[in-house]
């Protein structure tokens, strides 16, 4: 056993100590931890940017915008309103019961583990964390290994800033999070792929451990011939790009009538000559695959249609080119799985029905982006589809709304974070009800049950639910 599995049950048991001796739960706590992880994001933030260089050749800029500078808009929301949404909050009483109070606390779960991948993996790790400790909890956190350089990054910050009694990183890969799926845990947020999802999701099975799970698949877009197609193909290049389509919610594939799918893909080809200039390899804001292995599996999927525009690659730096497909076909490689890297096939289609049928042919999404200026097709979006969100002229973008929740249905994952709904997630909603013993209303349905009860349990005490 590596020496990291080796000492994951002593870390699980120090973390759960912490939480029963009430270390997490003052307010203060939690949004002291809050202050001193944001510190740690601006103070070290060369660190981040020069591991997520060195792990996925992501521009420091870009490192900001989407993960570091996400996390520190993420802290600085939920520790505006913290306090608010700590409030118990008032239920109404049935009449029957009446007087009494009732009400719903929001109290920590205990010790969590996050469990992170290594696309975004200081956005992945961290948010979630902001969430876990504005609830009160203690925490184990796992970087994801294909991410080296943020996970070691991880390693040595976090026990620098946070509360090393009730916050701990385990690096390592499978044999360390096996060894962490054995232990109990109060939650369990899992952000990946689905066949590692089935095994957490199996894992928590034994104790009865809730699980969160934001996973991925194959987010759809739809584009019509009512858009200007030169601004939708900069939205869907920039979603599409970004990080070398190594993004859970770029867009994955384009559905278009006939008519709209030549000039769109002659779009994307000019927009991503705006965005990275007209030899990608050269810029230093077009990122690189992660490993060989991604690498290759995306190799095999260019030959899925006519290239518009791409199609270059180079194993030794790990590079494809932003690559736009046309004419692909519906049983293609690039379409029987996520793609997760820089091709974006074009499939053509009858119309809308076509489209929606295709869509829910599929397992739901965890996102669907449509591009049309038509009320009437974005209702039927609405209604005839079901996916983790809906973005209507702008792909990946929700996920910066700390309002809305961020999650996946059916095979695109379960459970949701962001802004309160994290500290829902990581919490647990408990009943109160207070009913002063005197004067005791309850006799009136107390045994022995007379007619008149009979009458009153009949008739008032319905009308009084
Ligand atoms: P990954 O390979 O880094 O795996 C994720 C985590 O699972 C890692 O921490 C890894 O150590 C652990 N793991 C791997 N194999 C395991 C095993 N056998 N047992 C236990 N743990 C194991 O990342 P990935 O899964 O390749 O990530 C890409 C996928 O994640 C894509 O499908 C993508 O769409 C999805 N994703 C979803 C979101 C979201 O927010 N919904 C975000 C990013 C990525």
């Amino acid at each position: 056993m590596s020496p990291d599995a080796a000492v994951i049950p002593q870390t699980a048991d120090a973390l759960r100590t912490a939480f029963d001796r009430g270390v997490t739960k003052p307010l203060s706590w939690r949004l002291g931890q809050l202050d001193a992880l944001r510190r740690m994001l601006t103070e070290r933030a060369a660190e981040f940017e020069d591991a997520l260089l060195a792990d996925l050749a992501k521009n420091p800029t870009e490192s900001q915008i989407a993960e570091i500078g996400f996390v520190v808009g993420e802290i600085d929301h939920v520790r505006r309103h913290l306090r608010r949404w700590l409030r118990p909050r008032r239920v109404s009483v049935p009449g029957a019961l009446l007087p009494a109070r009732a009400s719903t606390v929001l109290e920590p779960v205990g010790v969590v583990l996050v469990i992170a991948p290594w696309n975004y993996p200081v956005q992945l790790l961290l948010a979630p964390l902001v969430g876990a400790l504005a609830a009160g909890n203690a925490v184990v956190l796992k970087p994801s290994e294909l991410a080296p350089a943020t996970s070691a990054a991880m390693a040595r910050l976090v026990p620098e800033y946070l509360d090393r009694r009730a916050v701990a990183v385990v690096e390592g890969g499978v044999e360390e999070t096996t060894a962490l799926l054995a232990e109990r845990w109060d939650h369990i947020f899992y952000t990946g792929n689905g066949r590692v999802g089935r095994i957490v999701a199996a894992a928590a099975v034994e104790h009865l451990t809730p699980v969160t799970l934001e996973l991925g698949g194959k987010s759809p877009v739809y584009v019509d011939d009512s858009v200007d197609l030169a601004a939708t193909a900069r939205r869907i290049a920039w979603g599409k790009f970004m990080n070398a389509g190594q993004t859970c919610v770029a867009p994955d594939y384009i559905l278009a009538p006939r008519s709209v799918a030549g000039p769109l893909a002659a779009a994307l080809t000019d927009a991503v000559r705006d965005l990275y200039g007209a030899d990608p390899a050269q810029s230093p804001d077009y990122g690189r695959i992660v490993n060989d292995r991604q690498f290759e599996r995306l190799t095999g999927m260019l030959g899925s249609g006519t290239t518009a525009t791409g199609g270059e690659r180079d194993a030794s730096a790990r590079y494809i080119a932003p690559t736009v497909l046309v004419d692909v076909p519906r049983d293609a490689p690039a379409m029987s799985e996520e793609i997760f890297g820089p091709v974006l096939p074009i499939v053509t289609v009858d119309d809308l029905d076509d489209a929606i049928r295709f869509i829910r042919s599929g397992d739901k999404p965890l996102a669907l982006y449509v591009f049309t200026e038509r009320a009437a097709v974005k209702r039927r979006i609405l209604t005839e589809t079901s996916s983790g969100a809906v973005g209507f002229g702008v792909p990946a973008a929700h996920l910066a709304v700390a309002g809305l929740p961020f999650g996946g249905v059916g095979e695109s994952g379960a459970g949701a974070y962001h802004g309160e709904r994290s500290l829902r997630t990581f919490s647990h909603e408990k009943a109160v009800l207070s009913k002063a013993l005197k004067p005791d209303t309850l006799q009136l349905i107390y045994p022995p049950y007379t007619e008149a009860k009979d009458r009153f349990a009949r008739g008032l005490l319905r009308k009084l639910g």
